[in-house]
C-alpha cells in the first residue's frame, strides 16, 4: 500500500499511544513514535512492530513539556520522512491522587506542563509545519472523561484535560483556514498501565462499575476513533472532544 502520509504519536511506548501508532501503521501511514528516554526499550519495540507491518518508521525520545525538544522532534519527522500529516498529542501523566488542599504547586505545575503545555507545543509545531506544507492535516489530542466532568481527587489532572478541550476548540478555529482539523478524544477508563497505576487494588473493579457494559475499554477502542479522525472521511469534524467511555458519561 502506498503511504497515506506521515503520523507522529507521542507517549507511544505503551498503552493507548502504542495502540494508536500500530493502528495508523495498519491504515497505511508511516509512523514516528515518541516517548521519554526512560521508556526507550518499549518505544523501540513499537517501532519494530511498525517495521514488521511494512511501514516506514522511526522512534524519537523527547519530553513533550520541553519546547526545544518538541520543535526538534517535528524537525526530525520532516527530515527523516518528508512531511508531517497527522499529529497525535497523546502523552499524559496522572496527577497526585488526593484532596485539592494537599496538592503542591510543584505537583500542579508538572501535570499541567505535560498534559496541557505538552499538547499545546505539539499543536503549535505540528500546525506550523502543516501550514507550511499547504495541504491540510490532522491534529488530535488526548483529553479525558476527567476533562468533561470534574474528577475529585484528581484536581490537576482534571484541569489539564479541560485545558486540552479549550485548546482544541481555539486551534480548530485558527487552523480551519488551512484545512487542518483539530480534535481530541476523551476516554473513560481504558485498561492501560496508567489505569492500573491509578488504583492497583480496586481500580479496574471500580472503573468497570461506571459503564453499563460493566467493563473497561481497551486501547484499541481509542485507536479506532483516532483512525477515523486521522482519515480523509473526517474532514467536516473539527474542534470536537469526542467521548469514548462505554456509556459512563453522556455529554
Ligand atoms: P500510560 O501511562 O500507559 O502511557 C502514557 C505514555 O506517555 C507513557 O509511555 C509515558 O512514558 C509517556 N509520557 C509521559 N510523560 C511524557 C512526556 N513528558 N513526554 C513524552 N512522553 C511522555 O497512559 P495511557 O493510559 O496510555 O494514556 C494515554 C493518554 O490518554 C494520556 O494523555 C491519558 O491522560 C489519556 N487518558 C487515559 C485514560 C485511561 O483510562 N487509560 C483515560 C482518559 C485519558
Amino acid at each position: 500500500m502506498c503511504s497515506k502520509g506521515v503520523a507522529l504519536v507521542t507517549g507511544a511506548a505503551q498503552g493507548i499511544g502504542r495502540s494508536i501508532a500500530l493502528r495508523l501503521a495498519d491504515d497505511g501511514f508511516d509512523v514516528v513514535v515518541n516517548d521519554l528516554s526512560s521508556n526507550r526499550d518499549n518505544l523501540k519495540a513499537v517501532a519494530d512492530e511498525i517495521q514488521k507491518r511494512g511501514r516506514a518508521n522511526s522512534h524519537y525520545t523527547a519530553d513533550v513539556s520541553q519546547e526545544e525538544q518538541v520543535k526538534a522532534m517535528v524537525e526530525h519527522v520532516v527530515e527523516q520522512h518528508g512531511s508531517l500529516d497527522v499529529m497525535v498529542a497523546n502523552a499524559g501523566i496522572l496527577g497526585p491522587t488526593g484532596p485539592l488542599v494537599e496538592v503542591s504547586t510543584e505537583q500542579w505545575d508538572r501535570v499541567l506542563a505535560v498534559n496541557a503545555r505538552g499538547v499545546f507545543l505539539c499543536y503549535k509545531y505540528a500546525g506550523m509545519q502543516m501550514i507550511k506544507q499547504g495541504r491540510g492535516g490532522r491534529i488530535i489530542g488526548a483529553s479525558s472523561l476527567a476533562g468533561k466532568k470534574g474528577y475529585g481527587t484528581q484536581t490537576a489532572y482534571s484541569a489539564s484535560k479541560f485545558a486540552v478541550r479549550g485548546l482544541t476548540q481555539a486551534a480548530a478555529l485558527e487552523f480551519g483556514l488551512y484545512n487542518i482539523t483539530v480534535n481530541a478524544y476523551a476516554p473513560g477508563s481504558i485498561n492501560t498501565p496508567m489505569l492500573v497505576s491509578f488504583d492497583p487494588s480496586e481500580g479496574l473493579d471500580m472503573a468497570k462499575e461506571l459503564s453499563p457494559f460493566k467493563q473497561v475499554g481497551v486501547p484499541e477502542d481509542i485507536a479506532s476513533l483516532v483512525s477515523f479522525l486521522a482519515s480523509k472521511e473526517s474532514q467536516f469534524i473539527t474542534g470536537q472532544t469526542i467521548s469514548i467511555n462505554g456509556g459512563a458519561f453522556f455529554d
